[in-house]
């Protein structure tokens, strides 16, 4: 039996031609190897539209040292960020800056709702000490696409500085640096370009990057000097995850050869509108109006029949070969269903077939929330 398809925020399924690129053993200073890091990082800055104006410095470690990478690099002793928060990821984000003695403050908003650039304005406006502003582009939390557009254009507006965290979007959802101003923008291997995780990367406009020279309170985190070193010879300055970036580089060729950016979206929108529809059928409810929905992750409300034990659920779901994830909301109780990953219409629609089953098998008649449907 093959192994369950991850319908999770991560670590997601990837291609079997992926996994097999890390079949070899490279040295670090290896001209291959120093080769492949060179294309990756300029095929990154493409993906951006950022060729001209910005730089991508990798690094060690999954999705969040390259976060609090960024924040610990960008945000100078005398700085202030803007924390603008609608789920877990926003407040990480704050705890990086906490923990690390960071300057920030915070604009929090519901999980089922979105970031709003006219208070992010007024608090520009009001706080003149603020340099940064941080946003998640898709809080994976909830779903919820955050009008990042529009957050970019009032902070460029106000001519302070942009750090986004576009981990669960980058690859998917487009971002044009030609055309929406940022300071450093982070994502990770493993998520929508499907790699295998342990590669975090900053996608950095130059001159802001250069600015940054002894910033950083880690050593470790500092996006400057990995950058800088990198520059020098073209290595790593600790030992790369060689593996991982040799599945990068293949995962980058699977990427493009769907069509980028665009190609990838359109196979994620296709396999959220498969579970959308198949599980309304079913008569669950997602926690998002379809506007504010990324095709990343969707986060249904737990259905009300008293028959639904979520454990339960989860554990036949998984026994179907079918991986989904816990919710993590404050706002409302429910689950979530990924829609990312080396997953298409077959698995989508298997998935949707698998819940019914096990709907059935547990005795629930609906996966409506309202109390009215449980019976
Ligand atoms: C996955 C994710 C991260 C990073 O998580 P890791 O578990 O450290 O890889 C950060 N922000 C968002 C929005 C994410 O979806």
């Amino acid at each position: 039996m093959r192994e369950a398809w991850l319908l999770t925020p991560g670590p997601l399924t990837t291609s079997s031609s992926v996994k097999n690129a890390m079949l070899r053993d490279l040295g670090s200073r290896d001209d291959e190897f120093i080769a492949i890091n060179r294309q990756i990082r300029e095929r990154l800055l493409q993906l951006a539209g950022a060729e001209e104006t910005h730089v991508c410095v990798p690094l060690q470690g999954s999705g969040t040292f390259a976060v609090e990478a960024m924040l610990n690099t960008f945000i100078a002793r005398g700085a202030k960020a803007l924390i603008l928060i609608n789920g877990a990821y926003g407040e990480r984000m704050a705890r990086i800056c906490a923990m690390g003695g960071l300057a920030h403050s915070v604009i929090r908003w519901p999980e089922d709702r979105p970031v709003d650039p006219a208070a992010l304005e007024r608090e520009l406006a009001a706080d003149v000490s603020l340099t940064h502003v941080a946003v998640v582009h898709c809080e994976t939390t909830s779903g919820i696409l955050n009008p990042i557009d529009r957050i970019a254009a009032a902070v460029k507006r106000h001519g302070r500085g942009l750090l986004i965290d576009s981990m669960s979007a980058f690859g998917a959802l487009p971002i044009d640096a030609r055309s929406l101003a940022f300071d450093a923008l982070v994502a990770s291997s493993n998520k929508c370009l499907e790699g295998v995780p342990g590669m975090g990367f900053v996608i950095a406009r130059r001159e802001a990057l250069m600015a940054c020279a002894g910033n950083s309170r880690s050593l470790s985190l500092d996006l400057h000097d990995q950058w800088n070193s990198m520059e020098k010879n073209g290595q790593w300055r600790f030992t790369p995850p060689v593996h991982v970036i040799l599945a990068m580089a293949q995962a980058l060729k699977e990427h493009a050869s769907e069509g980028g950016v665009e190609g990838r979206g359109a196979r994620y929108r296709n396999n959220c509108r498969i579970l959308m529809e198949g599980m309304r059928k079913l008569g669950f409810e997602s926690l998002l109006p379809d506007h504010l929905q990324a095709p990343i992750i969707v986060t249904f409300l737990m259905p009300a029949d008293p028959r639904f034990i979520f454990a339960n659920f989860y554990d036949r779901l998984r026994c179907k070969g079918y991986v989904i994830y816990p919710g993590k909301l404050t706002v409302a109780d429910s689950f979530r269903v990924g829609c990312v990953g080396r997953i298409g219409p077959e698995e989508m629609t298997g998935a949707v077939k698998a819940v019914q089953e096990v709907m059935t098998q547990m005795g629930v008649k609906s996966g409506s929330p309202a109390l009215l449907h449980a019976r």
